[in-house]
């Protein structure tokens, strides 16, 4: 049975109970309307705790004033069915008024490596991401957000957070596009261009694979084929250091290859790590 938690205080005398009968806690933090992304989390929490935790909280936060915080998704009755389905023990849902009382709430700024790739466009998105996360437990993250996991991973060794974050692999759809809450915005033609994304970094390390080691050019010509898809408009494309997210001069050990465009009101994002 899944239980419902609105506020912050019952949601932590919960956890507090569980931790003193020695349960490890697995913790889930997600926007809600929930896909197979989401679900492959809950499987890997589920597969390691004792307690799974699902926060389902559209983070005003992270999102700019420009940005689609009313229209984003939502569906509770749905996401609670799927929480259900892959036995999460506990939903944390709170209230925007629950989250920040405070009309000027306390934030953490998360310094140099928010700003680059999708911080470029989103200025205070991450200072939004790691408002939220806080608690000793096992943090499970999706590398389809690889800035968000790095900066995870940063704020729990900076602040010295008794988290262990736990990053899993993007699922993609059957013909490759990443699965996002956001793909239901696309019309049946902007779904068809969406797929330039992976099929960008998919080139991008054939070409590697093929030799190719020069960072710059990876990017260009990935952001050449998004450019060369109609209906997308690039955001950016980069062959950054998987760890610095600094731009990559000549490729040698990893590269993350990262991508974002816009397809109608959608903003989609993918990557791809590629090691020598
Ligand atoms: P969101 O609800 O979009 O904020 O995502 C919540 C969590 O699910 C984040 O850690 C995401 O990285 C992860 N996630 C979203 N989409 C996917 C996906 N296609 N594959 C794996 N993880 C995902």
């Amino acid at each position: 049975m899944t239980v419902v938690v609105e506020t912050i205080a019952e949601t932590r005398a919960l956890l507090d109970k569980e931790r003193e009968a020695g349960h490890r806690i697995g913790f889930v933090p997600t926007m809600g309307y929930l896909h197979e992304g989401h679900a492959s989390l809950m499987r890997a929490a589920r597969m390691h705790n004792d307690v799974v935790v699902v926060s389902i909280f559209v983070n005003p936060l992270q999102f700019g004033p420009t940005e689609d915080l009313a229209a984003y998704p939502r569906d509770l009755v749905r996401d609670l069915e799927v929480c259900e389905r892959e036995r999460v023990d506990v939903v944390f849902h709170p209230s925007a008024n629950e989250m920040y009382p405070d009309p000027n709430p306390f934030t953490v700024t998360v310094g140099e490596i928010g700003a680059k790739l999708c911080g470029r466009s989103r200025p205070s998105h991450f200072d939004g991401v790691v408002t939220v996360v806080s608690g000793p437990c096992r943090a499970y993250f999706g590398q389809k957000d690889a800035q968000q996991l790095l900066v995870i991973r940063r704020l729990a060794r900076a602040l010295d957070f008794p988290v262990e974050v736990v990053g899993c692999p993007i699922v993609r759809e059957p013909d490759g596009l990443a699965m996002s809450s956001r793909n239901v915005y696309l019309t049946p033609d902007e779904r068809r261009s969406a797929l330039v994304l992976k099929a960008a970094l998919d080139e991008a390390a054939a070409a590697i694979e093929q030799g190719e080691r020069d960072g710059r050019r990876i990017a260009d010509a990935m952001a050449a084929r998004i450019s060369s898809e109609p209906l997308a408009r690039l955001d950016y494309a980069a062959c950054v250091d998987p760890e610095t997210l600094e731009e990559i001069g000549t490729l040698r050990g990893s590269a993350l290859l990262a991508v974002a465009a816009r397809f109608g009101s959608a903003r989609l994002i993918d990557n791809l790590t590629v090691t020598l």
